[in-house]
């Protein structure tokens, strides 16, 4: 018996051991993190069905998380199980690494490399969890419970719909395409957003291929076939017509050489320039590298009505309409809110709202015990000016109604934690520090403050209040924020972390969630990308690219999937890209 389970352990050993040995000699770097990974895999902890829950230990609070996405895991992967009873509700039983969806679109990477299964996920995790492949609809935050159902086959036995308790809910949905309620875009435009959506493009870009060299059809028609438009010029547009173009001159063309010419690839964008929402440098870049690249790029029209054959637009300087014939159109707008979101904010007092707003803990507004993360809400960051009087009470010590620069440093820290805006204020007007700003208008050092001069100080630092951007990085962020808050509430409860409370007593209990924009990537085709990175910089060309590469590969969810993603790029250097329809 001693022996059987020590066989079976070294057995269970050894393969994980011969894992690692194929990992390091795929990768040379990282071998610390696979050793740990490969290590875990065989720790004792399972996620459990219903029926395996151990009534004898003690009760704990139930956390339910909604959506397996980026917001959900990076919680999941830090909450202590041992704390917290862990339920997790998602249609997809997988996470998808999203950035690298345009790549699925061409064949550049497979879908399936670029998917860890949930359940692989918690597995490497000590603790237990339940997972529930199914979709919430409702969320009842006065009786604590959500109801959900699963999107399971019908014709499996047993009921669909279930609904679940809980003592905290942390809402992770992400958010849906929005159409901004334009005709036809549903019926007849694809969306990049799921895993789904990718390898449906992919089907369609050799449909067009294929229908385009059947026989008898006109040049006009085949021109039409191998028109790809895209509408939205952000970085998920944009990326999406680099992967396109590269797709067919490094493989298509040669394999289709009689339609090469009529081949077009057109973006459209509402603004003035693609990338509006990068450094200015890197939007003139991906400009001028698409009109090499022969890729259109129309600025300034908007699109009004989408049919199977024609695009509609209008252009927005003289409001005339034009309309051209497409063989595929991919919509890729922006987001907004899902229906169980738009539902929850009926609810809550947010219904006049476009987006569910939380807190700078996270908290949802207007839903006790609901925290939201990610694509689904936005943080609602409090004004200073809302508090202005009770800072100002707070720090006038001797309440002599003036406020010294010694009564002022004391409340500094706290009010640069509780209010960001003032950092971005000081930055942006080449402020250095924040005693600065109770100088008189000749930058002469005031002795002491009134109150009016106090407001008149601080009235403009409001106006740098930003909302953060939709991105995996910030939902990353805020799912390892909440977790370090949930795993640290007893000790937090007693020692409390966060900023002095302006309008009462005593400190908050932690700080605020607080995002470090880590820089973002532009991704241009041709093995040539440009990049945004933290203090400023700007960088553009192939050495980017490189960086890409080595950042994405690195920021993969598991091994498994690190080495899928890079062995699909060193398959798609040797062999090309496979445009087999399948
Ligand atoms: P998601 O990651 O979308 O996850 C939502 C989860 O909730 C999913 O598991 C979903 O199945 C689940 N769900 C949905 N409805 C329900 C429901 N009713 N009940 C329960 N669960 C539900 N960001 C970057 O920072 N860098 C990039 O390079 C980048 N590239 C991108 C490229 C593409 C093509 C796309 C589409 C997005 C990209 N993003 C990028 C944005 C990034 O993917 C999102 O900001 C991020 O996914 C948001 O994380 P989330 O957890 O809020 O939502
Ligand atoms: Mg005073």
């Amino acid at each position: 018996m001693r022996f059987s389970s020590s066989l079976s352990r070294l057995i269970n050993d050894h393969s994980s051991y011969s894992k690692l040995l194929v990992l390091l000699s795929v990768s040379g770097s990282g071998s610390l993190l696979a050793y740990a990974q490969s290590h875990k895999d065989v720790a004792n902890p399972v996620i459990v069905g219903p029926e395996q829950s151990d009534p004898t230990t003690k009760k704990k609070e139930k956390i339910v998380v909604l959506g397996t996405g980026w917001g959900g895991i990076s919680f999941l992967k830090d909450i202590d199980t041992s704390s917290y009873d862990i339920q997790v509700v998602s249609p997809r039983n997988y996470f998808a690494f999203t950035p690298l969806l345009p790549s699925v679109t061409c064949g550049t990477v497979e879908a399936r490399s670029i998917v860890e299964p949930i359940r692989n996920i918690l597995m490497k995790k000590s603790g237990e969890f339940h997972f529930w492949e199914a979709e919430c609809l409702k969320i009842d935050p006065e009786n604590k419970r959500i109801h959900c159902r699963s999107n399971i086959n019908d014709n499996l036995a047993g009921n669909n719909d279930f609904s679940l308790e809980y003592d905290y809910l942390v809402v992770a949905v992400g958010a849906q395409v929005n159409t901004f309620n334009t005709p036809g875009v549903l019926e007849h435009c694809h969306f990049l957003k799921e895993v789904e959506d990718a390898q449906s493009i992919r089907r369609s870009v050799i449909d067009c291929f294929e229908k385009s060299v059947l026989p008898d059809l006109t040049e006009e028609e085949r021109r039409t076939n191998l028109h790809f438009v895209i509408v939205g010029g952000g970085p998920t547009g944009i990326e999406f017509a680099a992967e396109l173009h590269d797709f067919f001159e490094e493989d298509l063309f040669k394999l289709y050489p009689s339609v090469k010419d009529l081949v077009k690839i057109t973006i459209i964008q509402s603004g003035d320039h693609i990338l509006n929402t990068f450094d200015a440098r890197i939007s003139s870049f991906a400009e001028e590298k698409f009109k090499r690249d022969g890729i259109e790029v129309l600025t300034g029209s908007r699109v009004v009505n989408v049919s199977d054959k024609h695009i509609d637009m209008k252009l927005k300087a003289n409001g005339q309409d034009f309309s051209v014939p497409h063989g595929m159109v991919v919509w890729s707008t922006g987001i907004g809110s899902r229906p169980v979101i738009q539902d929850l904010m009926k609810t809550n007092g947010q219904g006049s709202r476009r987006v569910l707003a939380t807190d700078e803990w996270l908290r949802v507004k207007g839903s006790e015990h609901v925290y939201a993360i990610g694509d689904c809400a936005t943080v609602d960051q409090r004004k200073i000016k809302e508090d202005i009087l009770n800072i100002f009470e707070t720090a006038d010590k001797d309440k002599s109604g003036t406020l010294t620069k010694y009564e002022f440093q004391d409340v500094v820290e706290d009010i640069l934690i509780r209010y960001p805006q003032i950092e971005l204020y000081l930055k942006n007007n080449h402020i250095s520090e924040v005693q600065d700003l109770l100088k008189d208008s000749d930058g002469k050092e005031r002795k002491e403050v009134t109150i009016e001069q106090f407001k008149t100080a601080l009235s403009q630092v409001d106006s740098q209040t930003k909302s953060f951007p939709a991105t995996a990085q910030v939902a990353a962020q805020q799912g390892t924020y909440l977790s370090s808050c949930f795993n640290r509430k007893t000790h937090c409860e007693q020692n409390p972390e966060g900023p002095r409370h302006f309008s009462s007593t005593g400190r908050h209990q932690f700080r605020p969630f607080c995002y470090k924009h880590l820089g973002q990537f532009a991704p241009l085709g041709g093995e040539q990308a440009a990049a945004e990175l933290p203090g400023d910089w700007v960088s553009m060309g192939h050495s980017t690219q490189w960086l890409w590469y080595s950042i994405y590969a690195s920021k993969q969810v598991s091994w498994r999937t690190r080495v899928l993603v890079v062995s699909d790029w060193t398959r798609r250097f040797i062999f090309g890209r496979d445009s087999s329809r399948i």
